[in-house]
């Protein structure tokens, strides 16, 4: 946990519930599901530390803040292990899928290139309607 101690801060008890957590995750969670999830880690979890640990969190890029328009931002803690991948997100249930292709590098570097510059880092997010959605019509709040 280096990058607390680089910042003069305590590996609470509290915090490390938080960091375990999303070091045990490879989902993209909100806030709120975070806070969930760490306190059935330890019920002491409050919901003003997750909100304090989240930046430092992002700041250190071990999770990537990202948003789709949405109420809440979306965490991902999968960057650091898979930094080309990109989102395709179903704009009712807002389940996310993650998917990498090498097209779109290449193309990514194609415009940069034609355009004088180098790429540094990229994101590209899809909304779209989930298999559920398509055949049902809805799937708001159903696992699908
Ligand atoms: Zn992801
Ligand atoms: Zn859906």
């Amino acid at each position: 946990m280096s990058f607390l101690e680089s910042k003069n801060l305590r590996l609470t008890a509290q915090r490390r519930a938080i960091i375990d957590t999303v070091f045990n995750t490879e989902e993209h969670f909100t806030a709120e599901q975070l806070l969930g999830w760490s306190r059935r880690k330890d019920h002491s979890v409050s919901r003003a530390t997750v909100y304090r640990t989240l930046p430092l969190l992002t700041q250190s890029g071990l999770v990537r803040e990202m948003d789709f328009g949405k109420d809440s931002k979306f965490y991902d803690p999968n960057y650091a292990d898979h930094p080309h991948h990109s989102h395709i997100i179903c704009g009712d249930c807002e389940k996310i899928v993650e998917f990498e292709s090498e097209k779109l590098e290449r193309l990514e570097c194609e415009i940069s290139q034609r355009l004088g510059f180098s790429v540094k880092t990229q994101r590209l997010q899809i909304t779209g309607a989930c298999q559920t959605m398509k055949k049902l019509g809805t799937c708001k709040n159903k696992a699908c």
